[in-house]
C-alpha cells in the first residue's frame, strides 16, 4: 500500500490523503478538503490534485466539514465517477455544506450541479451495520468505521488490505485514519450533544492522526457542568442583571447547535435568584368592536384605545399588537388574546393569560363595544411576563440544525448504531424540535430560528441573544450585526472556540486580553478599528470540537498494539503542534504509548507501507510530473505577491 499526504501537513486545513492499492492497482483518497483561511488558500483549491481524478475508485470521507470534503464536487468535475463512502448524517450535511460552499466561490471551483453528482454511499445504513465492522469495498480491500464525536456523523475510518508477505503468506494489514477527534471520553463529555459517541481505537498496523491541539497542555477543557455554569453566568450578568444583549458568532455545524441546546439547558434551570419581571401588559383590542365587517376602524375608537394607552408595537412582546390607525384596515399580527365569553371576560382573562402568554399560541379577543371601557380596565390591571428572545440566524446552520434534529432526536428509539444524546430529557428535545422549526419558550425564553439578520434597532430595543455565525466573524450573517453591535456598548459579544490567526475573531479575542491592541477589522464594505469598539467581549470555553493531546494518548493511542503498530502518521495540525505532540507521546508514563514509532509526513511525500517498515518514495512520482523544478514554489509566490498588492489596493481605498 502506498500512501500520499496530499494535504492537512503543516495545516489544520486541506485534509487529503491518497491511497494505492498496488497489488490490485487500486487508487482512492481519504477525505478531499479545501484549504480555508490562508492567503494561498483561493491558490492551493485551484492547483491541480496530485493525482489523477479519473483514476479513483472510490472516495472515503470521515465527516462534513469543508476542509474534510470541500474539493470532491471538483473531482466529479475533474472526471471521477466512482462512490463517496460515509455515515448517511455526513452526507445530508455535506450536501448542504458543498451547496453553500458552490454559492459563496460563485462557481470557481465548481458548480451546483457538480454537487449534485457527488454520488454519496451511506455505511451506515447498510444491512447489518456495526460500528467497527469490516465490509468490502473492492477484491481484498475493505473498511470500518468507528464514531467520532467531533460533529454529527464524524467517524474514523479503518482501512484493511491482504498483503503479500515476502514468504509468500497472504496477509491483513490495516490503517485507521482518525479523521477529528471531539472531546468526548467514557468520564467526560464535554461535546454533549454527541453524548457516548466516540469510539475508541481498534488494533490496526498504522495510524493517520489529527493534531490540531498537539502542541496545548491537556486542562484546558472544561467539562459541561463548567461549561453550562459559565453560560448560565453570562446570561444572568449581561441579560436579566445587566439588561443588555449578547451576540454569539458560531459555526453554522455543530457549535451553533450546541450552544442552542445549551441555551435551552440554561432557560431549563431557571434563574431563582432573579425571579421573572412582570411589566405591564399592552393589550390591543381585536377589531370586531370596530365593526369589524368594514375593515376599517372609526376614530372614536383609535382615540379611545390610544387614551387608555393600549396601543404599542412592540415586535418584542410575547403577546403581538394591532397596528391601528383611523381610516385604515387593523394591521393583525400573529398573537391575539382571544376571550370568547365577554360575561367570564374578567375572571378568564386573569386566570388564563399567563399560560397564554408562555405558550404562544394563536389567540384573538372578542368583546363588544359597550363592554369597552370595562375590558380596556381590567386588561391593564395584567402584567406581562418579560421574556428573552434568542434566535438561530444562518441559513446553513438552520438546515444542519434540522438535521441534527431528524438524526439525534427522532431515532432515539430505533437503531442503537445512530448516533444521539441518550438518556436526554424527552422536553428539552421538543423544545429544541421547535426552536428550529418556529418557535418555542421555555420559562421566560423564547427561541426561534431564521435566515435572514434581525434589524439593529430590533435587536438592541430590549435584552436579546443572537447566534450567527460564521464562528471567526470573518464572514456570513453575523458581519450584518458586529458592524453595528461592536460600537454599542450596550452589548456583549461571546466567541465561542478557536479562532485562527488574521481572523476579525482573533482581533477580537487579542482586544479581549489587551485593551490597547490597535487593529482594524474588516467587514467587507466597513472598516472598523479596534478604539473604536465598545462591546464587551467575552470568550465562552469548552466548545473546542478537537480533543487534546491527554484524551488522544489516554483514549485512543493507550488502546493500540505496540507490536501491532508500526506507525503513526501525524497530520491535521501545524508544524509546531505536530512536533508538540510527537514530543508528549513520546514523554508519555505509558511504555506503549511511548515507544510507537511517530512519523511527521511531508505534503507531497509518498510512504510506502510493507510490514514492518515505512519508506519514503523518492521522488514521489505523481508529484514529479506536475512540480518539476519548484513551479509549485514559484506559483505560490506570484500568488503572495498578487494577496499583498491586492491588500495594498484595499488599504489605499
Ligand atoms: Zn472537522
Ligand atoms: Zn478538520
Amino acid at each position: 500500500m502506498k500512501v500520499t499526504f496530499c494535504g492537512g501537513i503543516d495545516q489544520v486545513t486541506g485534509s487529503c490523503t491518497h491511497l494505492h492499492y498496488t497489488p490490485k492497482d487500486v487508487q482512492f483518497l481519504v477525505d478531499c478538503g479545501m484549504v480555508q483561511g490562508t492567503p494561498h488558500a483561493e491558490f492551493e483549491n485551484q492547483k491541480p490534485f496530485l493525482f489523477d481524478p479519473k483514476s479513483l475508485k472510490f472516495v472515503l470521507l470521515t465527516h462534513a466539514h469543508l476542509d474534510h470534503c470541500g474539493l470532491i464536487p471538483r473531482l466529479y468535475k475533474e472526471g471521477f465517477v466512482g462512490k463517496v463512502y460515509c455515515t448517511r448524517a455526513t452526507a445530508l450535511i455535506a450536501k448542504e455544506v458543498l451547496m453553500d460552499s458552490a454559492r459563496i466561490t460563485k462557481g470557481e471551483l465548481y458548480r451546483y450541479n457538480d454537487v449534485g453528482r457527488v454520488k454519496f454511499h451511506y455505511l451506515d445504513q447498510r444491512a447489518g451495520f456495526k460500528w467497527g465492522q469490516q465490509f468490502r469495498l473492492d477484491e481484498d480491500l475493505s473498511v470500518y468505521a468507528l464514531r467520532s464525536a467531533h460533529i454529527l456523523g464524524a467517524c474514523s475510518l479503518g482501512v484493511v488490505w491482504r498483503e503479500e508477505h515476502p514468504d509468500n503468506e497472504k496477509y491483513l494489514k490495516s490503517m485507521l485514519f482518525s479523521g477529528d477527534i471531539g472531546p468526548t471520553t467514557d468520564h467526560f463529555n464535554s461535546s454533549y450533544l454527541l453524548k457516548e459517541s466516540q469510539g475508541p481505537f481498534k488494533t490496526t498496523n498504522y495510524v493517520v492522526l489529527e493534531s490540531t491541539k498537539g502542541g496545548t497542555k491537556a486542562t484546558d477543557h472544561p467539562s459541561r457542568d463548567q461549561r453550562l455554569a459559565n453560560l448560565k453566568t453570562l446570561v444572568e450578568q449581561e441579560l436579566i442583571v445587566g439588561q443588555r444583549n449578547l451576540l454569539i458568532p458560531a459555526f453554522s455545524i455543530h457549535r451553533m447547535q450546541e450552544v442552542l441546546y445549551d441555551l435551552i439547558a440554561v432557560a431549563e434551570q431557571g434563574f431563582p435568584n432573579h425571579p421573572p419581571e412582570y411589566r405591564r401588559l399592552w393589550v390591543s383590542l381585536d377589531t370586531l368592536i370596530a365593526k369589524l365587517e368594514s375593515g376599517v376602524l372609526p376614530k372614536e375608537l383609535v382615540e379611545l384605545l390610544e387614551e387608555s394607552e393600549m396601543c404599542e408595537l412592540d415586535q418584542h412582546a410575547v403577546l403581538s399588537t394591532i397596528i391601528l390607525k383611523p381610516g385604515k384596515k387593523p394591521v393583525i399580527p400573529d398573537l391575539l388574546l382571544q376571550i370568547l365569553d365577554d360575561k367570564s371576560i374578567h375572571k378568564y382573562a386573569l386566570r388564563e393569560i399567563k399560560e397564554l402568554l408562555l405558550s404562544c399560541k394563536k389567540t384573538r379577543v372578542l368583546v363588544s363595544q359597550d363592554q369597552l371601557s370595562f375590558v380596556a380596565e381590567e386588561l391593564m390591571k395584567i402584567k406581562r411576563l418579560v421574556t428573552i428572545p434568542i434566535r438561530c440566524e444562518s441559513y446553513l446552520g438552520n438546515q444542519v440544525s434540522k438535521i441534527y434534529q431528524k438524526e439525534l432526536f427522532a431515532q432515539r428509539t430505533e437503531d442503537k448504531n445512530m448516533y444521539y444524546p441518550e438518556d436526554e430529557p424527552e422536553r428539552r428535545a421538543e423544545v429544541f424540535r421547535a426552536a428550529i422549526d418556529g418557535k418555542s419558550s421555555v420559562e421566560r425564553f423564547t427561541f426561534s430560528s431564521g435566515d435572514k439578520p434581525t434589524p439593529y434597532r430590533t435587536f438592541s430595543r430590549s435584552p436579546s441573544i443572537i447566534i450567527s455565525s460564521s464562528g471567526m466573524c470573518d464572514g456570513g450573517v453575523v458581519l450584518h450585526h458586529l458592524e453595528n453591535v461592536l460600537k454599542d456598548k450596550q452589548f456583549t459579544v461571546a466567541l465561542t472556540g478557536y479562532q485562527s490567526g488574521g481572523t476579525n475573531g482573533n482581533k477580537l479575542l487579542s482586544l479581549m486580553n489587551d485593551s490597547e491592541y490597535v487593529e482594524t477589522l474588516n467587514f467587507g464594505e466597513t472598516i472598523i478599528h479596534t478604539k473604536d469598539i465598545k462591546a464587551k467581549i467575552v470568550m465562552l470555553d469548552g466548545y473546542s470540537g478537537h480533543a487534546s493531546p491527554e484524551i488522544i494518548i489516554d483514549n485512543h493511542l493507550a488502546r493500540l498494539s505496540p507490536e501491532a503498530t508500526n506507525a503513526v502518521f501525524l497530520n491535521h495540525g501545524i508544524n509546531i503542534s505536530r512536533e508538540g505532540f510527537k514530543k508528549t507521546i513520546g514523554f508519555s508514563d505509558n511504555e506503549s504509548v511511548r515507544n510507537l514509532n511517530v512519523v511527521l509526513p511531508e505534503q507531497g511525500k509518498t510512504y510506502w507501507l510493507h510490514d514492518p517498515q515505512v519508506t519514503v518514495v523518492e521522488p514521489s512520482t505523481v508529484e514529479a510530473d506536475i512540480d518539476q523544478g519548484g513551479v509549485m514554489e514559484v506559483l505560490k509566490q506570484i500568488n503572495q505577491n498578487l494577496v499583498e498588492i491586492k491588500n495594498l489596493l484595499k488599504a489605499k481605498e
